[in-house]
């Protein structure tokens, strides 16, 4: 009968749907692994000024099955920014971060004055500037990495390859870096925010590679048997410039579950239950994964060519606008996207689903035999929990860095091979 004390615990995710759903996944990990402890999870919620897909449905169910989780939206920084004056997504998303850090900072005043003072502040790498900020509370912070260990390890050592030259990743390009516990990984293959050293972006992965060893741990979504080398080398401090790395701690594979989008079954499930065991090879392309016209076309082809079964998530190419950049693609018009003929030639075998599946019940069923992925982490979690093999396409992000692992080291993924010439595929 002993009085259980409170815990609190604040979760900062970065803006968009996938890195929320992420750090939800790990507040219920932390829920059901201290069940005799009383916690309360707070998470603070920002409004980017762009659309990266719609939250408040999955934050308005969370919040009605989940009591212990509590959402905080914090006000959007006045004036609002302007997108189409920032260079890549990264910059924006860095900039809209750092101008939240005073409703970040009146945020966990309150929630520690209205509940019990913050055990732990637990906060995404793109949130890095928020440090300083719960450094000043004295509250102790961990970063959550979205991606690998691996690529952990490939942050980490930013600075020392940082003061080692003066040159940027994409004027080295094939120049081969060598990073402790990593094969050999071409410059052109680092994360594509880090490639222009004079860029915003660089600066702020240079800052978190400072900012990631001061934390009082680091927690990964990966496991030990995934990838058991690197994670001795990062533990052991080898990554670090000077000095020890904070505590590491592999907590993976979290995976979001598979009924996020609430009762109705996707027409696609349907369709899959109807096909043979093993049989379809499944395509799709994260959140963001966009392909020209031409690319489209060609995938068509090969699709068709293949004579294999095919499940594919087709969105509209990229925009030429540059004031719709930021905007969420249109549907796609598969007519005139996809060549003559094309869908009602292949449509015995294979389905075409417009802008987004449920990814992780498609991987689950039983009909599919393999995945064309662009390398995002949490699909190839994904695929690697369901037992998918996979075919690797990396399109932005540390997309190429990941693929370079999942094909030379890992051997879980085959690699696309793209043109020389403006990466085409055929
Ligand atoms: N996803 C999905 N359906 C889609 C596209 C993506 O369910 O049509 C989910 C996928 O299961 C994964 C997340 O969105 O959980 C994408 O995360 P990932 O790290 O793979 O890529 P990102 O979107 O961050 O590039």
């Amino acid at each position: 009968n002993t009085q259980r004390q409170m815990e609190t615990i604040v979760l900062y995710p970065s803006p968009g749907r996938g890195h929320l759903i992420s750090m939800v996944e790990l507040g219920k990990l932390i829920l059901n692994h201290h069940p005799s402890l009383s916690i309360s999870i707070h998470i603070l919620v920002t409004t980017p000024p762009i659309h990266l897909g719609s939250t408040a449905p999955y934050i308005a169910s969370v919040s009605a099955t989940i009591p212990s989780i509590t959402f905080h939206h914090l006000p959007t920084p006045s004036p609002p920014l302007d997108p189409t004056s920032f260079p890549s997504l990264e910059a924006l998303l860095f900039e809209h971060l750092n101008l939240t850090n005073p409703h970040v900072h009146n945020s966990l005043l309150s929630i520690s004055q209205s509940s019990s003072p913050i055990r732990a502040f637990i906060i995404d790498v793109f949130c890095t500037t928020a440090l300083k900020v719960s450094t000043s509370l004295h509250i102790p912070t961990y970063y959550f990495f979205t991606s690998s260990t691996s690529c952990l390890a490939l942050f980490l050592y930013l600075q020392t390859i940082h003061k080692n030259t003066t040159k940027s990743f994409k004027d080295l390009n094939t120049t081969l870096l060598h990073i402790p516990g990593l094969p050999p990984i071409p410059a052109s293959h680092m994360p594509e925010p880090t490639l222009d050293r004079t860029k915003e972006s660089y600066s702020s992965f240079m800052d978190s590679s400072t900012n990631l060893p001061k934390s009082a741990g680091i927690i990964v979504n990966s496991f030990d048997s995934l990838e058991p080398r690197i994670l001795e080398v990062v533990s052991d401090g080898l990554c670090v410039l000077d000095g020890p790395t904070s505590p590491i701690f592999c907590i993976g594979p979290l995976i979001a579950s598979n009924n996020q989008s609430g009762g109705e079954v996707h027409q696609c499930l349907k369709w899959l239950d109807k096909q043979p065991s093993k049989s379809v090879v499944f395509l799709c392309f994260g959140s963001l994964g966009l392909f020209s016209k031409d690319q489209l076309k060609e995938i068509a082809v090969g699709l068709e060519r293949s004579g294999q079964r095919f499940l594919w998530v087709v969105r509209s190419p990229p925009t030429q606008d540059q004031s719709k950049y930021f905007s969420p693609p249109p549907d796609p018009d598969l007519d005139s996207l996809l060549p003559d003929g094309f869908l009602d030639r292949t449509k015995e075998r294979g389905l075409v689903v417009k802008q987004w599946a449920p990814q992780v019940a498609v991987l689950g069923h039983e009909a599919v035999a393999g995945f064309v992925t662009h390398c995002g982490w949490n699909s190839v979690l994904e695929s690697v929990c369901a037992g998918v093999p996979m075919v690797a396409w990396p399109l932005y992000a540390e997309q190429r860095f990941n693929k370079i692992m999942l094909v030379e080291e890992l051997k879980l993924a085959l690699p696309m091979n793209e043109a020389e010439e403006g990466g085409l595929v055929c």
